[in-house]
């Protein structure tokens, strides 16, 4: 496959890039661009965030690792985990196993739970050539605890990277990283609010596809991808279809295969928000990019201005209800949480969120997967009745 995205003149080749790039387990593209960047450093990371700013100052590609999917047959992952946890962290081990990695440096493991945990035990203990960090994130919004926590971590982490790259992270080479995410968001937000009102033009599968290349391009290729896939959008002609809206959440770390995304809209669900690739919107509004003090910056953009998910603590504003608002502000019909088996931090929010939305009158349904199934007519029959029952009693 290419190595940049030119500038697509249609759509679907603009969608053909972004699948190549998520069908792409060996990671050539994370090859190419060493070869493009001699002595340049490529980190893998795990869902969900990771403030990728400090990576691109020290001069480094983050690449985000989901797992293989339904992609990948696991045969040693299995020997690694018990069978009552999610799928994700087997087809990482699969792929690591089979050296598809080779091509990383490190891994940065976020803390969003247990087996996140125990995966980065598991690469410092079998690949001691590389760079091994599990990244804590502090649960406690209190400036005076959180913040000194957290500037701590960050700083581990910039000092770590500029031993490892040999580069040194300077305040303008921060404050030039944050303002080019600070740019992607603004992209991606618009892409996600244009998709949000017109849903037809877009399928849900492609859509995903396009914010899915963000975690393997350089910022600044995905910022013209997004920009480019933006105006082409402006072409597109394609009428509604008689769908309801719903909200889709619980997906933020595992992710669905891409036979059920498409799945849920056949079944008639348009889906005009979803949580599939939260970390790249997990800091809603601009990081301060002028600044003497960037690591302030981003420790305050973790504490303030972050979304709201099951892998981090309340901070004082229900999840629930910012559930609800969403849902409002898509104008959703309804919720449809779509949960890993096994994961911990999605279930055990459920019936919280459940709550929320009954005591503002919002419908919702739920179903469990794993990345790799291949069976889904048993969800599009529960989707297609919860559609049906919306369209008829609402
Ligand atoms: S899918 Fe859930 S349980 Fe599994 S690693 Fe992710 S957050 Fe943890």
């Amino acid at each position: 496959m290419g190595r940049r995205p030119t500038k697509f003149d249609d759509l679907t080749a603009a969608v053909r890039f972004a699948r190549a790039l998520y069908e792409d387990l060996s990671f050539r593209y994370v090859s190419a661009w060493k070869h493009d960047h001699p002595g340049g450093k490529a980190l893998g990371y795990l869902p969900i965030y990771i403030p990728r700013e400090i990576l691109h100052a020290a001069g480094m590609l983050p690449v985000g690792l989901f797992g293989g999917g339904d992609r990948v047959q696991v045969i040693r992952g299995d020997a690694f985990f018990q069978s009552y946890i999610c799928h994700l962290p087997r087809t990482v081990i699969e792929l690591a196993l089979g050296k598809q990695f080779r091509a990383f440096d490190g891994f940065i493991f976020p803390s969003i739970c247990d087996v996140i945990r125990n995966l980065s035990g598991v690469f410092r203990l079998t690949f001691k050539d590389k760079y091994i960090l599990y990244l804590d994130f502090p649960q406690n919004f209190d400036p005076s605890v959180g913040a000194v926590f957290y500037r701590h971590e960050l700083e581990r982490l910039a000092n770590d990277l500029e031993r490892l790259g040999g580069t040194r992270i300077t305040t303008r080479k921060l404050n030039r990283a944050i303002s080019l995410y600070n740019e992607n968001r603004h992209l991606l937000f618009s892409l996600t609010g244009l998709r949000a009102d017109f849903p037809h033009k877009l399928s849900a599968v492609d859509f995903y596809l396009i914010l899915r290349a963000g975690y393997a391009l350089p910022v600044e290729d995905h910022n013209a991808f997004l920009s480019n896939v933006l105006s082409l959008l402006e072409a597109v002609d394609a009428e509604a279809e008689d769908k309801i809206r719903v909200v889709v959440t619980g997906a933020f770390c595992e992710q669905p295969p891409l036979g059920l995304i498409k799945t849920i809209e056949n079944a008639g669900c348009y889906i005009v928000d979803d949580d599939f690739q939260l970390g790249l919107k997990w800091i809603q509004s601009d990081i301060s990019d002028d600044t003497e003090d960037p690591v302030g910056a981003l420790v305050n953009a973790y504490l303030r201005q972050s979304t709201f998910s099951s892998a981090v603590y309340e901070n004082g504003h229900p999840k629930g209800e910012q559930l609800a608002r969403l849902v409002k502000q898509r104008r959703a019909d309804g919720v449809l949480f779509c949960v890993p088996s096994f994961c911990d931090p999605s279930l055990l929010d459920q019936p919280q969120l459940e709550r929320a939305l009954d005591q503002n009158h919002i419908k919702h349904f739920s179903f469990q997967y794993h990345e790799n199934l291949g069976q889904f007519h048993v969800i599009k029959e529960q989707a297609g009745t919860f559609s049906d029952m919306i369209k008829l009693w609402e």
